[in-house]
């Protein structure tokens, strides 16, 4: 027991956690730097179940989804359509002829593995099933058509909070204002836990978005600060100055990140940018 979990291991391959009464969580077997210990299924609800995000489309993990909701499973929803939360989603929807709820915009259309949503989600939507209720909440930033779940004060926050880790922000899908405005958001609800797509829940959830919101903007001041002191100045060159405390092998990740700082300066008329270099508006 930990925090009143109960946290069991059914064998090797299948990696569930009990979170709540009706929640279970199955981590699915595809851990890296994107995904830490691997991008994380919810099965919410009893007599009924709903899968929040069924993850990537690895067999052993839709089996075990399958087996663990045996005649339950009703729904399916998508906090957003990246690789490692969506394509698991086509498979068993198919499987089992169950609706696939979540959004897809323009922009991440043009982007995402194509996948087709019976019921396009929007910002307070309710979605009834036999013993629960689940409200979709509106978090553009990580991706334009990104929505956390909000369920009995648990906060299913798929790539818009992770545990351990920093989200990465990939223009032109991602935009940093959004995900600032979508981190103060999530404090208008009543969650009483976080529930990441990656990552043990977080069970001080204001804190933790005080904390990330406080993180995104000292990076923002570095980013300024180092433009300031070798401006004009291409991307690249600026990465290792703005990240000199992350391991370099991130650089090229922390680029997308950077890039969305830098759009977010210019929208807030601090920078401009030459087609190949950044100025700081002084
Ligand atoms: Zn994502």
């Amino acid at each position: 027991m930990d925090n009143g979990r109960d946290y069991y291991q059914v064998s090797m391959d299948m990696r569930i956690t009990k979170i709540s009464e009706n929640i279970q969580r199955l981590t699915a077997n595809n851990g890296g730097v994107f995904t830490g210990p691997g991008t994380n299924t919810y099965l919410v609800g009893n007599d009924e179940l709903s899968i929040i995000d069924p993850g990537p489309d690895l067999s052993d993990h839709i089996d075990d989804i399958l087996e663990i909701g045996r005649g339950r499973i009703t729904k399916i929803l998508i906090t957003h359509t990246h690789q490692d939360h969506s394509p698991g989603a086509k498979s068993l929807s198919k499987k089992l002829s169950i609706p696939i709820y979540g959004c897809i915009t323009e922009s991440s259309r043009s982007r995402d593995l194509p996948i087709e949503i019976d019921h396009m989600v929007e910002h307070r939507s309710i979605i009834v099933s036999g013993d629960h209720e689940i409200m979709s909440v509106h978090t553009p930033g990580h991706a334009s058509n990104h929505f956390c779940y909000l369920y009995n004060g648990y906060l299913f926050t798929g790539d818009h909070i992770m545990q351990g880790s920093t989200v990465v922000i990939a223009p032109p899908d991602g935009n940093m204002s959004d995900y600032l405005d979508s981190l103060k958001l999530i404090k208008e609800f009543d969650v009483k836990t976080i529930l990441p797509g990656h990552g043990d829940p977080i069970d001080e959830p204001y804190e933790e978005i005080d904390a990330i919101i406080r993180h995104r903007l000292k990076r923002e001041k570095k980013v300024i600060d180092r433009l300031k002191e070798s401006h004009p100045i291409d991307i690249d060159s600026l990465v290792p100055r703005v990240y000199d405390d992350v391991n370099s092998l991130l650089h090229p990740i922390a680029r997308f990140s950077l890039e969305a700082h830098l759009i977010r300066l210019i929208e807030n008329n601090l920078a401009t940018f030459d087609g190949q270099k950044y100025s700081l508006v002084e």
